[in-house]
């Protein structure tokens, strides 16, 4: 088995190459530090990857990925790796809407700068909405831990129907009145908070694994580091305070003293690995639905649906992908009922009039991250833990982020500066 190298400084054994892994893995790697890291699975990417349908005769994203031009880890990670120019997204910070039960159409455009003037005028602000709804938005700043996004901006009225609420269920996976007040602020600070320059909503041009995945793999390659796959690890050797040997299925790493350990699995499975570790318990699914359209759109496109099953439609070619987030009980419907519901939206939101449904493929990711509630959101665990060389990443520990991929890119970074430290 590939056990990595061993320098003066020891290697860093990273489990799980997930992106908060790869970050971490890639973080180090740029610090001339020795590398291996061990997936469980056949691939990289953990929830964040691509792969090859064979309904639909192409590669497809386990799902629809939306990031923000304000996620400074990711930016970070992506310009270590050389993929930087692999995201794409339009030139200014827009969000279009619609609603499809009255199919009234608008956007979301934060201001250039810190002010948002644009709201004092009803035309820059959502249809059917007063300043005093997006003044609400405030009290976002001060939420108590355990306050839910619907408490704190006294869930109704259609600010809350087309803004607030679509925002937290995507951002947060988790049903507004049941969602942490407290985790949506910090995304609100570093985005919409900066201005418009930090809010260009970003996808990846070609797929998941090719701006997040393969890049890395191939940094870590290049840097002389190692790659296991198929090492699931099994179980950890503690003694002393210190962790003292990792064991994988048929093998045995004993760690020297200057060896160091990232977990970066999720959170049943190092609850399972390490005594005594408080992890979040509770998950919420997300489901997509990748539909192959009649013919190509030109332009990579996405629109933010209310009002239906459908919380985002992002068309590429002539692939249109629906995501519904919070999705835990619609992912315990069989698919075929899946596409019949998603369909119908689709061709409302593209103006497809009553076009047939042609191939599609839905996927259902049941676990898609933990359940960011309050009671959750208590449980992530902080990075260090009770033993000197093992580091935890992951978008479920406390990162001060929701679990995203910048969340989890920054637990990576995080994790990998501890390890130097
Ligand atoms: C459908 C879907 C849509 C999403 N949409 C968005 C979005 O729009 N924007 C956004 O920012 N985020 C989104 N996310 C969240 C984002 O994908 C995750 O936050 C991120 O990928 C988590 O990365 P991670 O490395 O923390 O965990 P994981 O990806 O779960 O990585 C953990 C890795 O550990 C491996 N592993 C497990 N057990 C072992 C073991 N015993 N030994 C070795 N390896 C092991 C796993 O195989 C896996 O590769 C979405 C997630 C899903 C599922």
């Amino acid at each position: 088995m590939a056990t990595g190298f061993s320098g003066a400084a020891g290697t860093v054994h990273v489990i799980g190459a997930g992106v908060a892994g790869l970050a971490a893995a890639v973080a180090l790697a740029a610090r001339g530090r020795r590398v291996a890291v061990y997936e469980g699975a056949g691939h990289a990417g953990g929830r964040c990857r691509s792969f090859y349908d064979d309904t639909l005769g192409c590669r497809i994203d386990n799902g629809n990925h939306l990031l923000l031009s304000g996620n400074l880890a990711t930016q970070k990670y992506l310009r270590q790796i050389g993929a930087e120019a692999s995201l794409t997204g339009p030139d200014q910070a827009d969000f279009p809407f619609m609603d499809l039960r009255t199919g009234e159409r608008w956007s979301v455009k934060p201001d250039k700068g810190l002010i948002p003037w644009s709201l004092l005028s009803s035309d820059g602000r959502v249809p059917g909405t007063s300043l005093w709804e997006y003044l609400r938005g405030i009290a976002l700043a001060w939420a108590p831990p355990g306050k839910t996004v619907s408490q704190c901006l006294k869930g109704n009225g259609q600010l809350f129907e087309r803004f607030w609420e679509p925002l937290a269920v995507s951002v947060l996976n988790t049903e507004a009145d049941k969602a942490s007040a407290k985790l949506l602020w910090p995304v609100l600070r570093e985005t919409f908070g900066r201005g418009a320059a930090a809010c260009r909503p970003l996808i990846a041009r070609q797929g998941l694994s090719e701006s997040f995945v393969e890049p890395a793999l191939a940094y870590l390659h290049k840097t002389k580091n190692t790659v296991a796959f198929n090492h699931r690890l099994k179980q950890m050797e503690f003694a002393n305070g210190r962790l003292k040997a990792l064991n994988f299925t048929g093998a045995r790493i004993e760690l020297t003293v200057q060896d160091h350990v990232i977990l970066a699995v999720p959170p049943a499975i190092a609850g399972s690995l390490v005594p005594d570790l408080d992890v979040p318990d509770q998950f919420r699914a997300i489901v997509n639905g990748h539909f192959r359209l009649p013919t190509s759109s030109p332009k990579v496109a996405f629109i933010g649906l209310v009002g239906g099953c459908s919380h985002w439609l992002f068309v590429r070619n002539d692939m249109a992908s629906v995501t519904v987030s919070a999705a835990t009980e619609l992912a315990t419907q069989p698919s075929p009922d899946i596409a019949l519901r998603l369909w119908p939206e689709i061709c409302r939101a593209l103006e497809l009039g009553d076009c047939p449904m042609g191939p599609h493929r839905i996927v259902k990711e049941k676990r898609a991250t933990f359940a960011q509630t309050p009671g959750q959101v208590l449980k992530r665990p902080d990075p260090s833990t009770a033993y000197d060389n093992l580091v935890l990443a992951g978008d479920w520990t406390n990162n001060g982020l929701p679990a995203t991929i910048e969340g989890a890119i920054r637990s990576g970074q995080r994790a990998a500066e501890l390890v130097v430290c």
